[in-house]
């Protein structure tokens, strides 16, 4: 878990709630990095906070030929900009490749276009078989847009990945942007060793509650965790958490920390 916060981190910059003032909250932008092998690394989208977040785990650390790096390319579950602008900051890169479905890729055009120009970026179409051991699925859950990209069209704007070890069959579920819980979705969960799931908010009135803003956790694209937890239980055998927690949410229980780490195996 390099990141376990949702766009603005927590705290955030400009927010005065009662979580960002409290002095305990902690957590850089939703970005987790997943490897079969423990030799190549890929990261599950990629924030604004990339760059201290790779700083700070030796896993990612470079080496050993000068301008190696054992972070292989990027896994993008949406275009939002808390998941991508990290991709301008990836420009030293050598060769970078990146995994997105059509509608990301369309929205994604002018980063491209800019970071085209710094690295030799690949970009590429998911489900695929990676490097180091690993098989990724994907899944469309939902269709919210980002603000940037509203009048663009397509339908796979944010996806769930499932990665799986080719060597023990072990996997891992990555679903930190879920609308709702379909029949879809808890058949993409079943059987999963581990879940990551939405812990934006924790009730569906938790924003104008804890800030006075408008707007519901569902209207913005996330199942509440009080929720999820529900759809949850009917999975005994698999461990779910939460990550990508809005700042203005209190909970503990059951919620990732940054530098977490989720083994499967
Ligand atoms: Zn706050």
């Amino acid at each position: 878990m390099l990141g376990s916060a949702a766009g603005g981190g927590a705290p955030q910059w400009n927010c005065a709630c009662a979580v960002c003032l409290d002095g305990r909250a902690d957590r850089t932008q939703d970005t987790v990095a997943v490897s079969g092998d423990g030799t190549v690394w890929y990261l599950i989208n990629a924030g604004p906070d990339i760059r201290s977040q790779i700083l700070r785990t030796p896993d990612l650390a470079p080496g050993p030929g000068l301008r190696q790096t054992p972070v292989r390319g990027v896994l993008l579950t949406t275009a939002e900009l808390d998941h991508t602008l990290g991709l301008l900051s990836l420009r030293e890169a050598v060769r970078l490749e990146v995994y997105a479905t059509a509608a990301v890729t369309e929205a994604l055009a002018p980063v491209r276009s800019m970071l085209g120009h710094y690295t030799d970026l690949r970009w590429r179409a998911m489900p695929v078989r990676l490097d180091g051991g690993l098989d990724l699925d994907r899944l469309t859950v939902g269709r919210k847009r980002p603000r940037y990209a509203a009048d663009l069209d397509g339908a796979d704007w944010v996806s769930a990945l499932r990665l799986t070890d080719r060597r023990t069959g072990s996997s891992f579920v990555y679903a930190t942007c879920l609308p709702a819980w379909t029949a879809e979705f808890d058949a993409f969960v079943a059987g999963a060793d581990q879940v990551l799931l939405d812990g934006t908010f924790a009730t569906e009135d938790e924003l104008t509650r804890a800030t006075g803003r408008p707007g519901s956790a569902s209207s913005m694209g996330h199942l509440p965790m009080a929720s999820s937890r529900v759809h949850a239980a009917r999975h005994p055998g698999t461990r779910f958490r939460y990550g990508h927690v809005n700042n203005t949410n209190p909970s503990t229980a059951d919620v990732v920390a940054d530098g977490s780490e989720l083994l499967t195996s």
